[in-house]
């Protein structure tokens, strides 16, 4: 935490800290594994560049280089002790002008980490989840800009999750203020149909997911044909299969849209192919894709 290891207990803020009333902060979330050729964290390089862009967008100045914040992430996973984590960097504006205009304010840059099973819950991955379409609209990027990963964008995801738990469902589905699907709370959307892979564009307002961007990545390279493509409501409910992906989510099934189970009910053989082949691609820190993997 601003450059030094700080014990969990420690890492506190002051109450008047710009990113908590305003929500002027940047984060990612990231997945170290093990692999049989040792510790590595998944996609370091493209979740710090994401990282800065948010940042850039936000006018944020992060004080350390992307390199720093690169080896902190690995330093502090070796301090911790090797093992699967979760690893949550994060920037946000500090004590200073108390109203809206935050660029003079001191940025607080901050890595934790801890041990994060599956996202959705225990069993979410072979069985698959129930969704339900959000009374929430997506933000739209012309409201905020969708591609960055800002705290403060994140009540939009949290009204959308809470509503879809409080319902009975696992997750909510979002739809963009086109009505066109945008994606999950914090999850992107995958939808196959007739043996073809879609998915929203990024003008769908979405952020634009590193494992969105890995799983397109290992269909392909399957054989399999991959279209972002503007997606309505309906084509979720006639899709052969739906998934989710995200670095918590990793690759989840859906079986079940609002009460219409989807194909059959039961998650779907192209959703099992592709969650096989990411696992096993991160197991083996597989040397065809050897630039994901950032050893500890
Ligand atoms: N959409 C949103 C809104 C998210 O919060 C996330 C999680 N970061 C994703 C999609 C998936 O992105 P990634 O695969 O980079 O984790």
């Amino acid at each position: 935490m601003d450059g030094k290891f700080v014990a969990w207990d420690e890492a506190k803020v002051h109450v008047l800290v710009s990113g908590l009333h305003y929500g002027s902060g940047v984060f990612e979330g990231i997945r170290c594994y093990k692999t049989i050729k040792g510790y590595a964290v998944f996609r370091l390089k493209e979740h710090i560049d994401r990282f800065f862009n948010s940042a850039k967008i936000y006018f944020l100045n992060i004080p350390y280089t992307r390199e720093a914040i690169v080896e902190a992430t690995k330093e502090l996973i070796r301090v911790c002790g090797l093992r699967d984590y979760y690893i949550r960097p994060i920037a946000f504006k500090g004590v200073g002008n108390r109203g809206l205009d935050y660029r003079e304010n001191p940025v607080h840059v901050a890595i934790a980490i801890w041990p994060w099973g599956a996202y959705l819950g225990e069993g979410a991955r072979d069985k698959g989840i129930r969704c339900t379409f959000s009374s929430w609209v997506r933000i739209q990027n012309c409201m905020l800009p969708m591609m960055a990963k800002a705290t403060g964008q994140y009540i939009n995801s949290s009204l959308a999750c809470i509503e879809a738990r409080m319902k009975g469902f696992d997750e909510a589905l979002m739809l963009d203020s086109r009505g066109f699907v945008s994606e999950g709370p914090g999850e992107n959307l995958f939808l196959v149909k007739d043996g073809v892979l879609y998915t929203p564009t990024p003008g769908s307002s979405i952020l634009l997911g590193v494992t969105r961007d890995s799983v397109m990545k290992l269909a392909s390279d399957l054989g399999y044909k991959v279209v972002e493509k503007d997606i309505l409501k309906e084509e979720v409910f006639l899709a052969d299969e739906l998934f989710f992906t995200g670095t918590a989510a990793e690759v989840t099934p859906i079986v079940e849209v609002d009460h219409r189970p989807v194909g059959d009910g039961k998650v779907g053989s192209v959703t099992r192919i592709l969650s096989q082949r990411f696992f096993e691609v991160i197991s083996t820190a597989d040397g065809r894709y050897s630039s994901w993997f950032d050893f500890v």
